[in-house]
């Protein structure tokens, strides 16, 4: 079937042999689900891979959030300090936890949390601060983790773009108190739908066990409210299969990254976000800001890239404190660059095993004339 759509990922996938060969056990097994035993090889697996002390699966990152969240037992209506440049789920799980967002602003350098306007939101309801490594750019967790322990806050990280990325020669799920992935088939690395929790303290692993699992503790217990948020045996299987090409596809979108970013610097009115020293980088988007002295504006751009079929995307145009949903029902923040960054990014294709043409061409509809 041709289709010539350029949309702005495409979901990695194993060869279907490899795949199909190790599904059929299933075939013999009959175990689908309930934490099987690819999910225990791959929860080691990728706790491995991603260099954090504990991993608990999940069916995806949203309900890796809700319940890492879920997980510290906050109290009903206590306040928690986010960023509203990030996909809704961080928003969403925050306040199906019952918890009141704090919208703090980010930096345009970069697009994560302003940890400068952190303390100024903190009151004596605040619990906790739930930052986006967005784009897989590293928040300032040094500074985050010096005003959670002055406050006595828990940090708990989405860093769903950020999955293997490493800080100063860690892994980025083993700052804060937790970190959620997410291994939706858009992301970097995927298990067609899928999430993550990672974390330091062993007790947590019991509680998110039971929390994805019903609450159940026992065959007559039932000791939380819980959810059903377990990884079943077939994506289990795909996450498997993905991670031994994982490093391969990064170095794909490397290339392509690389690309963009030399053709980028030689147009005017175009600016990429700074990466952070230190830190790794997996390539999993290519933001791009278009200034107000670039020949058109951004939403042009995007315009004239979709009449020649390329679906770039507006991330995270609206900013989730201006959605339908949450628009002025939270304390009024002053997210002034949060708004102008939403207002001038685009993301750009970027996938493994994307075309250096395309990614041409893409180039020369931005550029104009
Ligand atoms: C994708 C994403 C999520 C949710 O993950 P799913 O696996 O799609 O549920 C949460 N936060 C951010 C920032 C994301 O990009």
């Amino acid at each position: 079937m041709p289709n010539d759509k350029i949309l702005v990922t495409q979901s990695s996938m194993p060869p279907y042999e490899e795949y199909i060969e190790a599904i059929k056990p299933l075939w013999e097994s009959h175990w689908l689900t309930n934490m099987g035993m690819y999910h225990k090889e791959l929860e080691a697996r990728l706790k491995e891979y991603l260099d954090v002390p504990e991993l608990s699966l999940m069916v995806n990152g949203h309900m890796a959030l809700e319940m890492a969240i879920q997980a510290f037992d906050f109290p009903e209506g206590a306040e928690v300090i986010t960023t509203p440049f990030t996909f809704i789920s961080t928003t969403h799980a925050i306040v199906r936890n019952r918890l009141q967002p704090v919208f703090c602003d980010v930096k345009l350098s970069d697009g994560t949390i302003d940890e400068t306007k952190i303390e100024d939101l903190i009151t004596e309801k605040t619990v906790a601060i739930v930052p986006v490594h967005v784009y897989g750019n590293v928040c300032n967790v040094e500074e985050i983790q010096r005003i959670a322990d002055k406050y006595n806050l828990k940090v708990i990280y989405d860093a769903a773009h950020a999955f293997g990325v490493k800080y100063k020669g860690k892994g980025i799920g083993s700052y804060g108190d937790a970190s959620i992935f997410s291994f939706h088939a858009t992301k970097v690395f995927n298990t067609i739908e899928g999430g993550a929790v990672a974390f330091s303290d062993h007790r947590i692993y019991e509680k998110l066990y039971n929390l994805k699992n019903f609450g159940i503790r026992g065959e007559e217990l039932v000791s939380d409210v819980g959810a059903n948020a377990k990884m079943n045996e077939f994506c289990a299987i795909m996450g498997l299969c993905n991670l031994k090409h994982i490093d391969k596809a990064i170095l794909e979108r490397k290339e392509i990254y690389d690309f963009y970013r030399k053709k980028i610097a030689e147009i005017k009115g175009l600016y990429l976000l700074d990466e952070k020293e230190d830190a790794t980088r997996n390539y999993s988007y290519f933001p791009l800001v278009i200034g107000k002295d670039h020949e058109i504006s951004r939403d042009e751009v995007f315009a004239r890239l979709r009449e020649n079929n390329i679906f770039a995307r507006k991330y995270f145009y609206p900013l989730s404190a201006d959605q339908a949903c949450f628009k002025n029902k939270y304390r009024n923040a002053n997210i002034i660059n949060a708004r102008k960054l939403a207002q001038n990014i685009l993301i750009l294709p970027m996938y493994a095993g994307l075309k250096i043409e395309v990614a041409s061409r893409i180039v020369n509809i931005i550029k104009t004339n």
